[in-house]
């Protein structure tokens, strides 16, 4: 079969993607034992990128057996010090191949290269950096406390931020002491298998991360594996319910990551420029593929008339199309099942009452696309106020006082996020408290550090990644 070739946009170089990606297992890169392999596509183009494995049962065995031997033999009893040491190594060589690794991630995803360059690559190597810091200084993490890595973990994570995901999972286990065996999403295995070559080429022991690829079952092949001892799962509320049932009563610790309906809550006395750009950013950022996103945008009745207008003239500047122009906004809904949820969903709400603002803008005649839009007129009640869309749909309801704005805010199942948007700094910290929401922005959004924990209240979650609190989650505090 022929290698593919992708054009990589400003320097001329060309990235080369082989034609199949095999499992990759104690250190060694090995072919299914089922034989499989399934295509992964450019969501863009509809054109297929390369073939992934597809693990079994059998294989997902054998990786958390070398996964057991390197946490026995190597990973287990080396120093804090000699792991912050890989830890550096890979931070390094992801920021040598940060351009590569970037383009990678939009056409396998089709998140923009202008989100990937500049917000998903940087970010990996921050956290590989960030959680390098921590692996000799755990006795300063947490002072009078002893801090034991947990064994082998298993961690399955979502096709949004496929890079970023596996960093937020394996940074903080490996810094801890533990060893990994990571499944990335079916739709963006490639560079989850280029983080593995990483990892060779780092010398990290072999067997300290195990990359299974593959679906669902290969998912519940790891979370119903015997020994492992912990389970890290970032995805649907519906499978992470799955997940939580399927540990209950083993010895495996759980943390969960789900899902959003995040509210932006944007008050009269708000920076309304400011607002409309964090509206904008909080919806349509990597086309609405975020557990955070701020999905539904509360407006204090006196602005309700401007904020719509500015919103309105806001979206027809937004640029849909080729992600890996560097001039484009909106890039590729991630796969066609996804591209029909979101249709589903906007169509629920229209047969509601609910009104579709929609720019006219003109869509590549393939791959999947689906036009930065808002609803208005929506109620509580309807499905686009309950229900993640996971797509670059707003919608928009409104409020009279701070009371209604926090009831209005925390009536849904989720609580992984919110925004407020005021001038007033009392407001910010009255508001903030009574939000039952995992992260607050004030004044802004989507902002992300490793520093700072993340994590959800009901059912967006349980345990946090990121900060302390994070580093918590990977070790056994006595
Ligand atoms: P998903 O739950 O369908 O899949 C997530 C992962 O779980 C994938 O790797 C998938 O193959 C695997 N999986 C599917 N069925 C499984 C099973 N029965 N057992 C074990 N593993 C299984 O979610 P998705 O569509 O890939 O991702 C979107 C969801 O992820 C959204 O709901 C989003 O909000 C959530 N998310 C949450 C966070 C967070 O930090 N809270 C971050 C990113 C995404």
């Amino acid at each position: 079969e022929k290698w593919k070739y992708a054009p990589a946009p400003e320097d001329n170089k060309y990235i080369k993607i082989a034609p199949r990606h095999e499992l990759f297992i104690d250190g060694k890169f090995v072919a299914p034992s089922t034989g499989k392999y399934f295509e992964s596509l450019n969501p863009a183009t509809e054109e297929k990128l390369t073939e992934i494995a597809l693990a079994g049962e059998q294989d997902v065995d054998l990786a958390v057996k070398a996964a057991r031997r390197a946490y026995d033999k190597t990973w287990g009893k080396m120093t804090g010090r000699e792991r912050g040491k890989y830890l550096y190594r890979i931070a390094r060589i992801i920021q040598e191949k940060s351009r590569e690794l970037a383009i990678l991630e939009t056409m396998d995803g089709g998140k923009t290269i202008k989100e990937s360059r500049d917000v998903d690559l940087p970010l990996v190597a921050a956290h590989f950096f960030y959680h390098a810091g921590w692996a000799d200084k755990l006795q300063y993490a947490f002072p009078g406390r002893n801090a034991q890595s947990l064994g082998v973990v298993g961690q399955i994570i979502p096709w949004n931020f496929p890079l970023l995901m596996a960093a937020w999972k394996i940074a903080p286990a490996l810094a801890c002491g533990n060893t990994v065996v990571l499944k990335p999403a079916e739709t963006t295995s490639i560079t989850a298998m280029r983080l593995a070559e990483i990892f060779q080429e780092a010398g990290l022991p072999e067997g300290v991360v195990n990359i299974v690829t593959g679906a669902g079952q290969t998912g519940a092949a790891i979370a119903a594996h015997a020994d492992i001892d912990k389970l890290a799962f970032t995805g649907s509320t519906e499978v992470g319910k799955m997940i939580a049932k399927s540990v209950a009563g083993t010895r495996k610790k759980l943390t969960l990551e789900l899902g959003g309906k995040a509210a932006n809550i944007i008050f009269d006395d708000a920076p309304i420029d400011q607002a409309i750009e964090g509206i904008i950013s909080g919806i349509y950022f990597n086309q609405g593929h975020v557990c955070c996103a701020g999905s539904r945008l509360l407006v204090q009745e006196g602005v309700f008339p401007t904020v719509i207008k500015k919103l309105r003239d806001r979206i027809q500047t937004l640029r849909v199309g080729n992600p890996l122009d560097k001039n484009t906004d909106i890039g590729a809904i991630n796969s066609k099942p996804q591209l029909e949820k979101i249709r589903e969903l906007v169509e629920s709400g229209v047969a509601e009452g609910a009104e579709l603002v929609q720019p006219k803008c003109e869509l590549p005649a393939k791959g999947y696309w689906y036009p930065p839009s808002f609803l208005t007129g929506v109620t509580a009640s309807h499905r686009v106020a309950q229900e993640e869309i996971f797509g670059p749909v707003l919608s928009v309801m409104t409020f009279r006082t701070p009371e209604e704005a926090v009831e209005r805010a925390n009536n849904t199942p989720y609580g992984l996020s919110a925004g407020v948007w005021t001038d007033k700094g009392s407001k910010i910290f009255k508001i903030v408290n009574k939000l039952r929401a995992g992260v607050v922005w004030a004044n802004t959004y989507n902002k992300f550090d490793p520093t700072s924990p993340f994590g959800g209240y009901k059912e967006s979650g349980f345990g946090r990644e990121g900060g302390l609190q994070g580093l918590a989650a990977y070790t056994r505090l006595s």
